[in-house]
């Protein structure tokens, strides 16, 4: 095969699927074609000989790419055309994967349903009346309809793993420092880390390994050996060690997650590891802690978002006061809104201490709770998700709800550590998933027991 035939394909498949899936904001089949016939005259070289040579992908569409737009599924970037390419675009480009679109999102990121998207939902590809999650819903709608190979998403309270978990796919949040943010547009940025979507766990292990590294242009990310992670899938998980904590199978969490995952620990036991109930006490504070924690970044980080600088600009402003508030008003959606209001509320100075604070202090807490149990096991396990995904429209006006069920993936944000999402099962015929939590850069050993268990 040549790698116009895989753009061909992507291109027929997206063609088939996307008026009802919606996966993408931008799909640009031209750029795609022509980027394949160049690739398609170095097969035979050296370049053609690496593993994601010609491989068909989507990308989340805050990741900046050259001459592509980048959206952030916004009103407020509905035309801001990058002149460059994030850092993770510039190492896929290198191994010869090919771009065929922006998947969709929730709003700068800020949503678990994909239905914060100004330009509209994605859709769940196993049940259409569903949620595909979120924030990186089109990502991961778009790997398990087939229309890609692989997706790259952003993670910083769940967004690879909820949806990932929702649409039956393989979704890793890396260790925060492993991947570059360079080119990333910005949410909450001690949290946002880039990550793979794939089918399979071994396209996850090639698609990180490929987009890791240390970058001068991102300072939070660190200068560590990128280790070979398809190595690690040797299937032998004898002898490791599962903690479960209890908190993950208790309260909030519906009876189908937590038998799926009990029957998951069966099959795990079944290879030779062994797993005992732990506690990770603070983990209650995890969802208080995240939303103010990530809001009062998201309200700094966004202020750039101005009617000067990038996209949206409102017409006929009366002075620059009137520019700044006009712009701002229309170019944001509600829940962008919200954020910024918490998160401005958050850092002011009369309530700093009671609540940033507060919340980078339990956020400490939780960090600690890993620590002590990673110390002692190899893995943490639990449910991705509280439950499987919601009907359209069932979780969209009712918030509370919405952050509820970021509840067992946000601890793994404020920690920093790497976790991944696997299909485990399903329930009415919507996909669950396993999340296996590992000590900081040590996303091989995530991948050897998520690939055994596959
Ligand atoms: N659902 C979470 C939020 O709305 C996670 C978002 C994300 O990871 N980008 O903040």
């Amino acid at each position: 095969v040549t790698v116009s035939d895989l753009v061909d394909q992507s291109i027929k498949r997206i063609n088939e699927v996307e008026d009802k899936v919606k996966a993408f904001i931008t799909v640009d089949e031209e750029n795609a074609r022509g980027r394949a016939k160049q690739l398609d005259e170095q097969i035979g070289t050296e370049a053609s000989d690496q593993v994601l040579f010609g491989v068909p992908a989507g990308i989340k569409d805050n990741i900046v790419t050259k001459n592509l737009l980048t959206t952030c599924a916004s009103k407020m970037l509905e035309n801001f055309d990058p002149i460059y390419d994030a850092t993770v675009m510039e190492k896929l480009n290198s191994k010869g994967t090919v771009t065929i679109g922006k998947t969709n999102m929730d709003e700068f990121a800020m949503g678990s349903t994909t239905e914060t998207s100004f330009y509209h939902p994605t859709y769940n590809p196993w049940n259409l009346s569903h949620v595909p999650g979120g924030s990186s819903g089109g990502s991961a709608a778009a790997v398990a309809a087939g229309e890609i190979m692989f997706s790259l998403g952003t993670d910083t309270g769940g967004s690879i793993r909820q949806p990932a978990a929702f649409c039956g796919v393989v979704g890793l949040k890396p260790t925060y420092g492993r991947v570059s943010r360079s080119g990333v547009v910005a949410f909450a940025s001690s949290f946002d880390q880039v990550g793979p979507i794939t089918r399979t766990v071994e396209d996850n292990a090639v698609v990180l390994e490929a987009i890791s590294g240390h970058d001068h242009r991102d300072s939070t990310s660190i200068k560590r050996e990128v280790p070979n992670y398809v190595n690690s899938l040797t299937g032998d998980i004898k002898g490791m060690k599962i903690a479960v904590p209890k908190e993950y199978i208790g309260e909030g969490v519906s009876e189908e997650s937590k038998e799926a995952v009990l029957a998951a620990l069966k099959v795990l036991e079944g290879l030779g590891a062994t797993w005992e109930e732990v506690s990770l006490p603070y983990s209650s504070y995890g969802l208080a802690s995240y939303y103010i924690v990530t809001s009062s970044e998201a309200s700094s980080n966004l202020a750039r978002f101005d009617g000067v600088r990038y996209g949206y600009r409102t017409e006929n402003p009366k002075n620059l006061l009137d520019l700044y508030k006009k712009t701002r008003s229309e170019g944001f959606g509600d829940e962008v809104k919200r954020r910024i209001m918490l998160g401005t509320f958050a850092l002011s100075a009369g309530y700093y201490d009671a609540y940033y604070k507060k919340a980078q202090q339990a956020r400490a807490l939780i960090k600690q709770d890993f620590d002590n149990v990673l110390s002692k096991y190899d893995v943490v396990i639990g449910p991705t998700t509280p439950t499987p995904a919601y009907k359209m429209g069932e979780v969209i006006d009712d918030i509370m709800t919405m952050y509820a069920g970021d509840l067992l993936t946000i601890p793994v944000n404020l920690a920093g550590l790497p976790a991944i999402s696997v299909p485990c099962g399903y329930s009415n015929g919507l996909p669950l998933g396993l999340q296996i939590i590992g000590n900081y850069f040590d996303e091989a050993t995530i991948y050897r027991m998520a690939h055994a268990f596959e």
